[in-house]
């Protein structure tokens, strides 16, 4: 078998067995997040049957994943990237979810160019649950006004999505952000990476992002 099919069931594998250690028995999908890498270094885990594929760069996804959509329309590819308004139009042909949306603007262009191809994305909305300065995400303070804008757009939002702080312990964000879902009665959270996935699904994550626990190390 090959190392990053292996290294996606090691991970799999792992997620089972701490969540049958705290008797959860929601396993979260992984997204294997391929930024950076070649699509050969990609086609080991698409061969294998997996599904779930995250970028964050619109053009670099658009070269790598179109052919591939094509021919494979059970991929869902997930956008988890900063996304500028310019490349709204591309993202909304390419991409299955949206993680990133963090402002009445981009949610409105979004559903602007979803209409003009009947499209429905899924997304959800970006929050910056450690109040850090530069950092994408909408404001707690603010998430409840942009939910609502959203519904009204008649956006299908699945659930909310964090980048928790580097170099501390997420656990506490990750406990807050499950609390903001449950309070908003959404169904879905995306949230830990290779780092911190563990303890993200303990915490009810339902999509976990993870780069370079699958890929190894990005150059
Ligand atoms: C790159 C990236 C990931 C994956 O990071 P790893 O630490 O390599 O698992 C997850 N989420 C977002 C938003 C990213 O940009």
């Amino acid at each position: 078998m090959h190392n990053i099919v292996k290294n996606l069931l090691n991970i799999e594998n792992n997620i089972k067995l701490h969540l049958d250690e705290h008797n959860i028995n929601n396993y979260p999908k992984i997204i294997a997040v391929s930024k950076t890498f070649k699509i050969e270094k990609i086609l080991p885990l698409i061969d294998y049957g997996h599904l779930d594929f995250g970028e964050n760069k619109v053009q670099e996804a658009l070269e790598k994943w179109s052919e591939i959509k094509k021919k494979n329309s059970k991929i869902n590819l997930h956008m988890i990237g900063k996304l500028q308004t310019n490349k709204v139009k591309f993202a909304v042909q390419l991409f299955d979810y949206i993680h990133s949306v963090d402002s009445k603007k981009l949610a409105k262009k979004i559903a602007v160019e979803q209409d003009k191809i009947n499209k429905k994305i899924k997304i959800f909305l970006q929050v910056n649950i450690g109040d850090e300065d530069q950092k994408s995400g909408v404001n707690k303070n603010e998430l409840t006004e942009l939910v609502s804008y959203c519904k009204a757009l008649d956006l299908d939002c699945v659930g909310l999505m964090c980048i928790p702080p580097l170099s501390i312990n997420p656990e506490g964000y990750f406990e807050e952000m499950k609390k903001l879902n449950k309070n908003l009665g959404f169904n879905e959270l995306s949230m830990g990476m290779s780092s911190d996935f563990l303890i993200a699904a303990k915490n009810l994550s339902t999509y976990v992002r993870v780069g370079s626990g699958i890929f190894g190390q990005r150059s």
